[in-house]
């Protein structure tokens, strides 16, 4: 049936005497009508991707797309004067996730349903997700993000496992999202829940009783957990998911014909970084309880289970002691002493143990020795793991150590959003690079060939044009459409080093004040939330929003220099923020991003990358070449070595450097006290004196001077539209289908099944 007649029978009106909720509400149904008829018989052999956070953004239209119905919606609401871009609006974005581990989890789940593969997604339901971030007398205020309404993609289900902690047994409730593949099978994204959950425990912001499990167990994603209670609810929460993720696989597989002893022929496990590493004793449990003996579980368990490391920040890697362990999960304990004695037996070195003289348990210790895989997100970032932060283990087994370079679906980060360059890529060289993104290579035959340059000039234009609408509509600031982007959106860290650029914006304010006026008005845009409890991350945003009022409001400054924080960063934000861009900011301390996938959305939309040597930068700078990026900084070797010397102190740099000391003396002047707080402000100029644990002022040069020549190169527009289309034409490695294609040949070995 046409879209036409299915949209005018769910409505039993016509589509132009309808309201546009209406309109979003049937076409909600519609689609998932559609994607439900793209359901498959599923293979023997299926993956389970479990992970604490999806980021998966608004679904209508991406559906909408990957089923192959965008165009003639948008030309049907569009002939009953209705715009599908409003009616995408009215739908609130799931707030699931928290940063690029969430949003990796988002594209795998695209680009497993696009490839054929068999596989789901395993997650926890956040009523209130992680925040809704407000600004208030330039701070970030936390608020819950309540996105579920009683029309959405989300479906309940009859499926509910009883989940027992110390003196106490949840019943669960499963619920479904489906997640569509571009032209090819439905998979599905299970979300747990339980149905006591009561989101009147809310206080002022976003604390609660953290005592009342039964109440706020999917409350929030990442409680704080600044104290015990809090890290107490992160385990039950942790718990609560693989235990239901554990018994919705058995049940999946034995429904197949598994004997249990052949699991690993009907499951692989894919353990996105530490959080649902209690799979591992959990699954043992269940096996030993269902005949097994121990040790036939272990083997069995170990074949099945695969796992990612996402960080090498030691403080990101997941330790519980063993006495909060014994509170929550008191089963799992013996199965961990066991896994442990294991380990101890057959190898001396303490480094390698799973429960430390501390007794405490590392999560990621679990997953390298009972998993049978253990993957890096870069190459760099793989190489370090093996050479330094994991090079124990790795001695151990070598064989287990693979790296997995990110990547993104170009179903969101290109056709989705930015419809023209998408449209321009069909014309000039064909619709291939939508499901073989290689493809995008042979624009390179257009490097020279000046329509193309101008149409790929004029489509920046228009969708900066856009962003300004959007910005001024919004967040009520005026940009000027002709200065260049340069735009720097991701979570607020430390090792990111949005402190840097924003010494930067404060230099070229000194600058402009003593008459130095650059020759392109320049627009410095940030996007960034901030953990609740990261101090330093606040005072970092509180000094961005305080530079924002003092430079805009300046009329000596602001016609040449402007600044942009933009609230409650999303994946909404980011999809009319990125094609906007023209400068990449990836700025990040070498050796500390991962890999990062912000910047390949950026280089896929004709962004220019200024980065340092870091994560997957390293891969972009080999494919594009020195002439198409900037790149700046110490090198991963360097900054490992100021780490081991421990001969790093920020101090020298200020002191030699004028402009340095200027900047810094800045965050404290006058003029930042008089619209700032001192408390934030002066705290955040003693950390960059005095500890700078992520060396923004050993950078902070480099930084400057390879930033000014990305400006004065920008200005010879024709000579930049060519670092664009290379830059796009590269750009198609980075696409999440090459990602799991590689997952699939070295890690799940899936047979494909789609249509
Ligand atoms: C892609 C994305 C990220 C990850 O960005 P990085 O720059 O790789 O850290 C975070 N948040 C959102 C909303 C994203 O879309």
């Amino acid at each position: 049936m046409k879209m036409e007649e299915m949209l005018r029978e769910k409505l039993g009106k016509e589509i132009a005497q309808s309201g546009d909720e209406e309109i979003y509400v049937a076409l909600l149904e519609i689609v998932q009508g559609l994607a439900k008829e793209k359901e498959m018989k599923e293979t023997k052999k299926k993956v389970y991707y479990i992970s604490a956070e999806f980021l998966i953004g608004k679904l209508l239209s991406n559906n909408l797309i990957n089923l192959g119905l965008y165009e003639e919606t948008r030309k049907v609401l569009a002939e009953n004067g209705k715009e599908l871009s409003r009616i995408e609006e009215i739908e609130p974005e799931p707030s699931l996730g928290n940063g690029g581990l969430g949003r990796l989890a988002a594209c795998f789940l695209d680009s497993m349903a696009t490839l054929g593969l068999c596989g789901a997604g395993i997650g926890l339901n956040y009523h209130l997700g992680l925040f809704r971030q407000k600004f208030e007398e330039h701070l970030q205020k936390e608020e819950p993000n309540p996105w579920i309404e009683p029309e959405s993609w989300l479906v309940r289900t009859d499926v509910s496992y009883p989940v027992s902690f110390r003196g106490m047994t949840l019943k669960s409730r499963m619920y479904e999202i489906e997640v569509t593949g571009y032209r090819n099978r439905t998979n599905k994204l299970h979300l747990f829940d339980v149905e006591t959950v009561d989101e009147e425990i809310v206080e002022e912001g976003i604390t609660f009783d953290k005592e009342e499990i039964r109440k706020n167990l999917t409350l929030f994603l990442y409680p704080d957990d600044s104290d015990e209670n809090g890290r107490l609810l992160r385990i039950y929460q942790q718990y609560f998911m693989v235990s239901n993720a554990a018994q919705l696989i058995l049940d999946e597989c034995v429904a197949k014909g598994c004997t249990l002893y052949d699991l690993p022929d009907y499951a692989v496990i894919q353990i996105n970084d530490t959080h649902p590493t209690m799979v591992i004793p959990e699954l043992i449990r269940l096996l030993t309880e269902r005949g097994l003996e121990m040790d036939e579980a272990i083997d069995v368990v170990s074949k099945t289970c695969a796992y990612t490391n996402h960080t090498i920040l030691a403080e990101a890697l997941e330790k519980w002691p063993v006495s909060y362990l014994k509170k929550v999960v008191p089963q799992l304990m013996p199965i961990i002493e066991i896994l442990d004695d294991k380990v101890r037996r057959k190898y001396e070195d303490e480094r390698v143990a799973i429960i430390d003289r501390n007794d405490v348990v590392h999560m990621a210790h679990i997953d390298i020795h009972y998993g049978f895989s253990v993957n890096g997100v870069a190459s760099l970032h793989t190489e370090i793991l093996k050479e330094n932060e994991l090079n124990h283990f790795y001695k151990i087994y070598p064989e287990k150590f693979n790296n997995k370079t990110n990547g993104i679906t170009f179903r969101r980060w290109l056709l989705h959003c930015n419809p023209k360059l998408a449209a321009l890529l069909d014309n000039v060289i064909g619709k291939g690079y939508r499901t073989d993104a290689s493809e995008l290579e042979k624009l390179l035959d257009y490097a020279d060939n000046e329509k193309v340059l101008e149409q790929i000039l004029e489509i920046k234009k228009e969708n900066k044009r856009a962003l300004c609408t959007y910005l001024k509509e919004t967040e009520q600031i005026d940009v000027d459409p002709d200065s260049i982007f340069d735009i720097q959106i991701k979570r607020l860290h430390e090792y990111k080093r949005q402190q840097m650029n924003a010494l930067y914006v404060i230099g070229k304010y000194l600058d402009i004040k003593a008459g130095k006026i650059p020759k392109t008005p320049i627009t410095v845009l940030f996007g960034a939330k901030a953990a609740p409890a990261y101090v330093i991350a606040k005072d970092i945003i509180h000094l961005i929003l305080c530079l924002q009022e003092i430079v805009n409001n300046d009329p000596e400054v602001s016609p040449y220099l402007k600044v942009v924080m933009i609230e409650n960063y999303n994946v909404t934000k980011a999809e009319k923020l990125i094609p906007a861009c023209d400068i990449s900011e990836q700025i990040s301390l070498a050796s500390k991003e991962a890999s990062g996938t912000g910047n390949m959305k950026f280089m896929l939309n004709g962004a220019v990358t200024l980065g340092t040597e870091d994560g997957a930068n390293v891969e972009i700078h080999e494919l594009v070449g020195d002439e198409n990026i900037y790149v700046f900084g110490a090198s991963s070797d360097e900054v490992i070595a100021h780490y081991e010397n421990a001969d790093y102190k920020s101090k020298e740099f200020y002191e030699a450097d004028e402009r340095i000391k200027a900047a810094v003396d800045f965050i404290t002047s006058e003029k930042m006290l008089a619209v700032g707080q001192e408390e934030n402000l002066k705290r955040l100029q003693a950390e960059l004196l005095n500890k700078d644990w992520f060396m923004t002022l050993l950078d902070l040069k480099a930084y400057t001077k390879a930033k000014e020549e990305a400006f004065a190169d920008w200005t010879d527009q024709k000579a930049w539209a060519k670092k664009m289309l290379i830059n796009i034409a590269k750009a198609g490695y980075f696409s999440s289908d090459r990602t799991i294609e590689e997952y699939n040949r070295d890690i799940w070995h899936l047979e494909k099944s789609g249509i």
